[in-house]
């Protein structure tokens, strides 16, 4: 499906300078992108995005390889210096169709992307592209384009206007035969999901307890949207900590004055058995069910009480809860398709007895 964006260059270097306006490009995957923008002038923006935070701090970086020992987290160790030998440049091998990439832990609308440019040999950067999206197809280098950057003065910062997408892999991609460097690339948006949540980590994985409430299929796609997936629970340390946190999240107890008794976790059950299954991908090492029930009769969905013993329960699937979801990649070979009490019909007729079988490859998109 087609979606229009905009993309605008800011030339920082000259803060009265020109701004050039690329309208209308598309990208779609697979298309190699033939449209060439059209620069027209016009006013530069008072506020650029420096108000808000630098979130590509904490992102990973990712590139297509090494050389002189310009490591991809280089682009992002908050350091702008321009000079090779200080250490805070990256540096890709010479080669044809060489990338960098960012995989933000949460999906962020973008406003801005701010990239300074080495002191020497600057036109490595000419003509690289600019590419924010959600898909890890062909390294992330298959997402929408932002802008095609015509040049970064030497040693100079330029931001690129990227307003209106959303994603959490940003990828710099050069087509041409040659070595990539970025001194430092900055990212300026806001989350993007729509609802209020409680942030915490467990176990060293941030998660996000949301306080809207969704039935369970809508509650996974929520997560797999904005976040990673709902959440997974693999120890007793881990369940004890997700407990600590469920005790913290006030919102749980005083919506509507009636205390909310159950949250959604990725937790499912095989439509035609006994076997339960996280929907991430993680092996079930660890349950905290409080009964034996006739798994076959029960619902499919599973979630867990918010007091008490903090059991898990297989849940009517239709009931909204509030629900956690896990933030950032998790690395699994294996994670279950997408249900949705809207595509559910649609999706059993194709996929009845397949569930799980899809393995995460690094092509795999994210959502
Ligand atoms: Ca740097």
């Amino acid at each position: 499906m087609a979606k229009t964006k905009q993309s605008t260059h800011i030339s920082t270097g000259d803060p009265g300078g020109v701004l050039l306006r690329r309208g209308g490009e598309e990208r779609f995957q697979g298309d190699p992108g033939d449209d060439e923008p059209v620069p027209s002038k016009v006013s530069i923006p008072k506020v650029p995005a420096n108000s808000l935070e630098n979130v590509a701090l904490t992102g990973t970086a990712y590139q297509s390889s090494v050389a002189y020992l310009g490591y991809a987290p280089r682009a992002i160790d908050g350091n702008r210096d321009p000079e090779y030998s200080h250490g805070s440049c990256t540096h890709t091998n010479p080669a044809w169709r060489q990338w960098w990439r960012l995989l933000l832990p949460v999906v962020y609308r973008i406003t801005s992307i701010s990239i300074t440019n080495r002191n020497a040999l600057s036109e490595r950067l000419n003509n690289v592209e600019l590419l924010i999206g959600n898909s890890l197809e062909n390294n992330g280098n298959n997402n929408p384009r932002c802008t095609v950057i015509s040049s970064i003065p030497s040693g100079g910062t330029s931001s690129f206007n990227c307003t209106g997408m959303v994603g959490r892999v940003i990828n710099v991609y050069n087509e041409a035969y040659n070595a990539l460097t970025l001194c430092e690339l900055e990212v300026y948006g806001e989350p993007a999901a729509p609802a209020a949540s409680f942030s915490a980590e467990v176990m060293g994985r941030k998660i996000e307890v949301v306080e809207k409430k969704l039935c369970w299929s809508d509650a996974l796609l929520y997560c797999r949207e904005y976040y990673w997936d709902l959440l997974s629970i693999r120890s007793v340390d881990e369940q004890s900590e997700v407990e600590a946190v469920l005790q913290n999240a006030t919102f749980l107890t005083k919506s509507f004055s009636i205390p909310t008794k159950h949250v959604w976790l990725g937790l499912r059950r095989y439509l035609r058995g006994s076997t339960w299954f996280w929907m991430s991908g993680t092996s079930m090492s660890y349950v905290k069910w409080e009964y034996q029930y006739i798994w076959q009769v029960s619902s499919p969905c599973g979630g867990m009480d918010t007091s008490d013993q903090f059991y898990w329960r297989s849940l009517p699937c239709w009931n909204h809860f509030h629900f956690i979801c896990l933030k950032g990649w998790s690395p699994v070979s294996t994670v279950c398709v997408n249900f949705s009490c809207r595509r559910q019909n649609l999706w059993s007729k194709a996929n009845r007895n397949n569930i799980c079988s899809r393995a995460l490859q690094p092509g795999d998109k994210l959502k």
